[in-house]
């Protein structure tokens, strides 16, 4: 992660770093690792961890409560009524998850201007890039994937995402290792969400046994990209 945050200069002096905690490893890893980081950084930055509670019966914001009470670290946890609104609007056939997560992004960003934090940091590990990548090219028609430091749209908060260059497998490693209390976010389409995305996890995994290296090949792909070879107009000068 340390190399992440210095390649793509995720971190600077004065920071103050909201980290979305939704109570599951990939989050629980990167509220972790930045304390570390910050605990031996040789420069100064704040960090908060903030807990969206989207309103789901039975979702245990008392367990990430006292996980982060016995952190020590700063955290506030928001309840919203996110679950109401998706039942009463979501277009039938339209995904619960982007709606889901469309009111999540938006709560987080007035979250962290409301706690003056410039910049939001998110779990998204090297096996979400790859798979968001291939997604894009399967069903978008898109050459696309995630950006480790983004502006967000209000113009404020800088998204970061340093656990870019983990794999999965490694953050399970050691989500287990600390044994996290991973809770459930205990919405209607927990586990089945998502065909499209665990379809191409299990194709990587696939492949993954004749190209052993295939999602860092994939992941180094997105950091070397040659335009004069795509056939976008915006990028490629019709002369050359
Ligand atoms: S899995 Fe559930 S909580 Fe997560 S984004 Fe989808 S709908 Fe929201």
């Amino acid at each position: 992660m340390g190399r992440a945050v210095a390649d793509f200069n995720l971190i600077e002096e004065g920071d103050r770093v909201m980290v979305g905690v939704s109570g599951g490893k990939d989050s629980y890893t990167l509220l972790h690792l930045l304390e570390r980081l910050r605990k031996r950084a040789p420069i100064k930055f704040e960090l908060m961890a903030v807990t969206i509670d989207s309103g789901y019966p039975g979702f245990r914001t008392d367990i990430i409560r006292d996980h982060l009470l016995e952190s020590g670290i700063p955290f506030h946890i928001e309840p919203t009524e996110h679950y109401q609104i998706i039942e009463a609007k979501r277009r039938p056939g339209s995904s619960y998850c982007s709606f889901c997560a469309r009111l999540k992004r938006g709560t987080l960003y007035t979250l962290a201007q409301q706690f003056n934090c410039n910049k939001l940091a998110l779990g998204h590990h090297l096996d979400d890039f790859v798979e968001t990548l291939l997604l894009n090219q399967f069903y978008v028609g898109s050459l696309k994937a995630m950006a480790p430091r983004m502006l967000a749209d209000n113009g404020h908060t800088t998204v970061i995402r340093p656990l870019v260059y983990l794999a999965e497998d490694e953050i399970i490693t050691f989500a287990k290792q600390m044994k996290f209390p991973i809770v459930c976010c205990r919405c209607p389409v927990c586990g089945v969400a998502d065909i499209k995305r665990r379809r191409m996890k299990g194709l990587l995994t696939e492949l993954q046994k004749e190209i052993p290296f295939i999602k860092q090949s994939l992941l180094n792909a997105l950091g070397n990209v040659k335009p004069r070879h795509l056939l976008d107009p915006h990028l490629t000068k019709p002369a050359d």
